[in-house]
C-alpha cells in the first residue's frame, strides 16, 4: 500500500492515480472507495474514482470530485514497479544491442532478419521475467530484485517453475547489472522473421508457467541424463540435448 497523503487535491488530474485509488473528501473526509462504489447516487461498486461522472459530487458535503484527496493508492505501487520494469527491460535491450553491434554483428551464426527485443517481461519473485529475442539467441532472462545473491559471471543457478526447473547462467552487464539467462535457443538461423521469433517467445512465458509441462520436462531430463552417459566418451556438446528447455519451446521455431 503506498500513502500519498496530503499532497494536494487530485484536481481532477486522472493519470495521476490508479483505478484502485480510495479517495477522501479534503473537506468533510467522507470516502469514496472504488470496491464500494456511491449507492447514494447509485455508483456501482467497482467503479473506479476517475470513471465516476464529471457531475458527482461528495455524499457527505456536495464538495466537487476535484476535492477529493487520495487515501491510499494500491495500484500505485504497481505502476512503480511497471515503470521499474521498462527501465530495466530498456538497459538490457541497450545493452544487447550495444554488444550486438560492436562485436558480434560478422559472426556468421547471426540472423540478420532479427534484432534485439524484451518479449513479455513481467514481475517474477520480486525482479523482473521475460523472454529477450537477438540475432544470435533467444533466452528466458531474470532481472533479479535488489539484495538478490548474485553469483560470478557464468555460474549456474536452478531456479523452479511450474513447468520444471531450468538452469540459468549468472551475468552482468553495464547498463542492466546483475541479470540471468536461460538458454532457450541458439543460433537463431531456424527464424524466418523477428515476428515469428516474438510469438514464439509469447509461447514459451505461456508454457512456462504450465505445470502439466512437469511430468514432460522431467522425463526429457531423465533422457538427457541417459544420453549424456551414453556419449559422455564422444562429444556430449555436438548432439542436440533433449532439455527441459526443448519440450516448452516444443520444437517450435526449429
Ligand atoms: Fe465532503
Amino acid at each position: 500500500m503506498t500513502e500519498l497523503g496530503f499532497e494536494g487535491s487530485y484536481l481532477g488530474a486522472n493519470d495521476k492515480i490508479s483505478r484502485l485509488a480510495v479517495m477522501e473528501c479534503k473537506i468533510c473526509w467522507t470516502t469514496y472507495d472504488p470496491q464500494e462504489g456511491d449507492d447514494t447516487r447509485q455508483i456501482l461498486p467497482g467503479t473506479a474514482f476517475v470513471d465516476l461522472p464529471d457531475d458527482w459530487t461528495c455524499p457527505g458535503c456536495s464538495a466537487p470530485k476535484a476535492q477529493f484527496l487520495v487515501r491510499e493508492d494500491p495500484g500505485a505501487a504497481s505502476a512503480a514497479a511497471m515503470a521499474e520494469m521498462e527501465r530495466r527491460t530498456a538497459a538490457l535491450v541497450a545493452d544487447f544491442t550495444e554488444v550486438f553491434n560492436s562485436k558480434m554483428r560478422d559472426m556468421p551464426m547471426v540472423n540478420h532478419a532479427l534484432h534485439v527485443q524484451a518479449v513479455d517481461f513481467r514481475p517474477h519473485e520480486g525482479g523482473f521475467l521475460g523472454v529477450l529475442i537477438s540475432p544470435l539467441s533467444m533466452n528466458l532472462v531474470f532481472l533479479p530484485p535488489a539484495g538478490y545473491p548474485v553469483l560470478a559471471p557464468t555460474r549456474k543457478e536452478t531456479i523452479a517453475f511450474p513447468s520444471g526447473d531450468y538452469e540459468f547462467l549468472h551475468n552482468s552487464r553495464e547498463q542492466t547489472g546483475p541479470y540471468l539467462a536461460c538458454s532457450l535457443f541458439s543460433p537463431m538461423g531456424d527464424f524466418g522473421s523477428q515476428l515469428q521469433a516474438v510469438e514464439i517467445a509469447r509461447v514459451i512465458m505461456v508454457e512456462l508457467f504450465k505445470a502439466e509441462n512437469r511430468a514432460e520436462t522431467d522425463r526429457a531430463a531423465d533422457i538427457r541424463t541417459i544420453r549424456e552417459a551414453e556419449l559422455m566418451p564422444k562429444q556430449p556438446a555436438a548432439e542436440p540435448e533433449p532439455t527441459r528447455r526443448r519440450v516448452i519451446t516444443g520444437g517450435l521455431g526449429g
